[in-house]
């Protein structure tokens, strides 16, 4: 038997997956499962249940006994509907565009093996959504972060500090996962000129793309000359509380489409057609996405209020993180998440999870019920009066 490392080859995983990290959140995650003490601000999963009309449309699917697969690219109506839903983010898509896929999370994984072969680097904004460097690495790609400490913006000037980089692409995401960030259509126009100087290929992940508190989301893609240099994700998980239901969706310019699906139908053949049909209801009920958006606005108010007596902090203008600055109290992000976990039952993500110049951050998900979050931030500025500033 050949052996490595005292293991048989057999055994031995790749190594570019033994190199990778485990998730920052998903560490967190574990230490307050089965513990019904803990109010949790740790994950990002919406409190709200599916809405019953989208229920519904799935409980009667099922009595129908609609359990087959879909086409590779999803089910014809929900194409059209996203098509045409995209619109209201100022893009003029065609149904033939449209790639339904088992969420977000599906979609960016298959871009970058679409896009990313050894000896390629993406630029990637930093602190971010926890999943986008490890898919790079997986690739063998190399993962170039650009800090945005500490507005969180990222800038023209920041990006074409990179241009030895030799990128081939950007990954951004807006409204931001953890920070809340979102860009005016100014601000996309003066990132998009970078992105052409550099010429970029921007995948651009929207999915926090309903849950905004200053206007209305404008898609990078709808900028003039764009729509060839992006590729759109969104899906139903955040704004819909759909997590579970695994669909989400790209708009993508042809060549990359190609390339995309080639990877889709061979992996995940099609997202589960129950949630395909509970999501062409959902674009019937954007009432109830507004319902959640403005409570979710309720709570970001009360939340900025209170932490802001305690912390620095921005005001998130999307999705449903507060990323308030905890270094005064002399604690690293992970003494102060552990601490507060084991000392107050609070449980927060160390913003050091989502990239280096995260540290001396929290990341805090709203997606609980109001009277808990008020509990929460009592407990938080308890936990910060005994410890003192530091
Ligand atoms: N993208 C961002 C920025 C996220 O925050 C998340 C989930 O937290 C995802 C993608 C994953 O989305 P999905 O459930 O559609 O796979």
């Amino acid at each position: 038997m050949r052996k490595t490392g005292g293991l048989p080859l057999s055994r031995r995983l790749a190594r570019r997956v033994e190199e990778l990290k485990p998730s920052g959140i998903r560490r967190f995650f574990d230490l307050v499962v089965g513990r019904d003490d803990v109010i949790s601000l740790g994950v990002g999963e919406p409190d709200f249940p599916v809405p019953w009309r989208i229920r519904e449309e799935m409980i009667y699917s099922l009595e129908k006994g609609y359990t087959s697969y879909t086409s590779n690219l999803g089910l014809p109506e929900l194409r059209e509907g996203i098509a045409e839903y995209y619109t209201r983010f100022g893009v003029k898509a065609l149904p033939e565009q449209v790639m339904v896929t088992s969420g977000v999370s599906e979609g960016v994984d298959i871009a970058i093996r679409a896009l990313i072969e050894p000896g390629d680097a993406a630029l990637i904004p930093e602190p971010c959504y926890v999943s986008y460097k490890p898919l790079v690495e997986i690739c063998g790609g190399e993962a170039v972060t650009i800090p945005t400490a500490p507005e969180f913006r990222l800038t023209y000037e920041m990006l074409m500090q990179y241009r030895d980089a030799k990128a081939k692409i950007l990954v951004l995401n807006y409204p931001a996962n953890p920070t809340g960030v979102s860009y005016s259509k100014k601000e996309l126009e003066e990132i998009a000129d970078a992105v052409n100087e550099l010429d970029l290929i921007v995948l651009s992940d929207e999915i926090y793309a309903e849950l905004t508190y200053t206007g209305r989301h404008v898609s990078m893609a709808a900028l003039n000359g764009m729509e060839d240099r992006v590729v759109i994700f969104n899906g139903f998980s955040k704004a819909f509380a759909m997590t579970g239901m695994r669909v989400g969706y790209v708009i993508a310019p042809p060549d990359i489409f190609a390339g995309m699906l080639k990877i889709h139908q061979y992996c995940m053949l099609c997202a589960p057609i129950t949630g395909q049909i509970g999501a062409i209801e959902a674009l019937r009920s954007l009432d109830e996405v507004e319902r959640m958006r403005a409570e979710y606005m309720r709570r970001r108010n009360f939340v900025v209020k209170r932490l802001s007596e305690i912390f620095e902090i921005k005001k998130p203008e999307g999705a449903f993180y507060a990323f308030p600055k905890i270094s005064s109290t002399g604690m690293s992000s992970e003494e102060f998440a552990e601490k507060l976990l084991l000392e107050k039952s609070v449980a927060v993500v160390p913003g050091n999870a989502f990239g280096e110049c995260g540290e001396g951050y929290v990341r805090l998900a709203y997606a609980v019920k109001f009277e808990k979050l008020k509990e929460a931030m009592d407990r938080i500025k308890e936990f910060v009066e005994e410890h003192g500033e530091g």
